[in-house]
């Protein structure tokens, strides 16, 4: 039985194989039922303009909130996801309700992005990810040139055949593509030269130790400096302290993300972060649901 820990996360290391086996099975039971017993639900984390300090985008990030067990964390189910057709409905449901909201902070904050993360896994020929998007993007009346799909490595390597046509399709309608966790896979060098890639987005893991390890900051500086010489943007992930923005900033880096400005937060909590005095009261202890009047 998983157990819970930590307040919010599960952790199968713990247990025998026919228990994890067990848990594995009860969660994608769970998982079916997710969306129609209203247990999803995003949470949204600014990008933000190392410059100016303005936020330009938002990444939507899924939630799980069961009834009995709590909160579940997306690297515990999005993988349980993979491996059953589920992947595709929850990447429909994040799109479609991402969207909405994009739609309505457009009503206040015109200029604003939203980034969706795609599972390498879950398209089929007779149901295209580049056409999904195309029809939430005539309903909601909203240019492509306002969504990017974040995706891995992985994304290229299991679409090879289908992953070149779909990216010129989505590009066609102005969507940017972001390789994420940008320098922990193994041959993203190679896509960066063969694949029209929008943005890179820095692996936290480069980031976290940048202010004490002369080899991280090495590695970053080499990152930033083949994204500005390809003409592409990059973000920083998982930005906790001010001296790594500072470093970023020296780097030429062009946004960030992290705890550092926010947390993700609930939809609810957005209009606080979004006004412009937000940056000199962010602090770094609020929960993930936070908002300012909890400060
Ligand atoms: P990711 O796309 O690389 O998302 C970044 C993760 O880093 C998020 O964890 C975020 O909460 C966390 N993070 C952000 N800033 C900081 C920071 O300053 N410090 C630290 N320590 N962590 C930070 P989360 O939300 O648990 O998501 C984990 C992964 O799950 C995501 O990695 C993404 O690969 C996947 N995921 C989340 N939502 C979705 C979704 O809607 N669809 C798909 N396919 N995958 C998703
Ligand atoms: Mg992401
Ligand atoms: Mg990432
Ligand atoms: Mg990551």
């Amino acid at each position: 039985e998983a157990k819970k820990q930590g307040g919010n996360s599960y952790f199968f290391y713990q247990n025998t194989l026919s228990e994890q086996i067990s848990t594995r099975l009860t969660l994608e039971n769970y998982l079916k039922d997710a969306i129609a017993n209203q247990e999803l639900y995003l949470v949204f984390q600014p990008q933000v303009n190392i410059i100016t300090g303005q936020v330009e985008g938002l990444e939507a990030l899924l939630r799980w909130e069961h009834p009995i067990l709590g909160n579940i964390t997306p690297a515990t189910f999005i993988p349980i996801a993979e491996e059953n057709h589920l992947i595709e409905e929850l990447t429909n449901w994040v799109l479609q309700q991402s969207l909405q909201v994009l739609k309505k902070l457009h009503q206040h904050y015109h200029h604003l992005c939203m980034a969706v993360n795609v599972s390498a896994r879950g398209f089929t020929a007779s149901d295209p990810l580049d056409r999904r998007i195309s029809h939430l993007l005539t309903e909601y009346e909203l240019s492509g040139c306002y969504l990017a799909l974040e995706v891995t490595e992985r994304f290229f390597m299991e679409n090879t055949a289908r992953s070149a046509e779909m990216m010129a399709n989505l590009r066609k309608q102005g969507i940017r593509i972001a390789i994420d966790d940008f320098g922990t896979g193994f041959s993203s060098l190679t896509y960066l030269a063969d694949l029209p890639i929008d943005t890179l987005k820095i692996d936290r893991s480069f980031t976290k130790d940048l202010d004490t390890d002369s080899r991280k900051k090495g590695i970053m500086s080499g990152i930033v400096a083949i994204a500005r010489s390809l003409k592409i943007q990059c973000i920083a992930e998982g930005v906790e302290s001010q001296t790594q923005l500072i470093q970023l900033s020296s780097l030429g880096c062009h946004q960030y993300q992290g705890f550092l400005f926010s947390k993700p937060v609930k939809v609810e909590h957005l209009p606080a972060i979004l006004e412009p005095d937000y940056r000199q009261l962010r602090g770094t202890e609020a929960g993930e649901h936070g908002s300012r009047k909890d400060r």
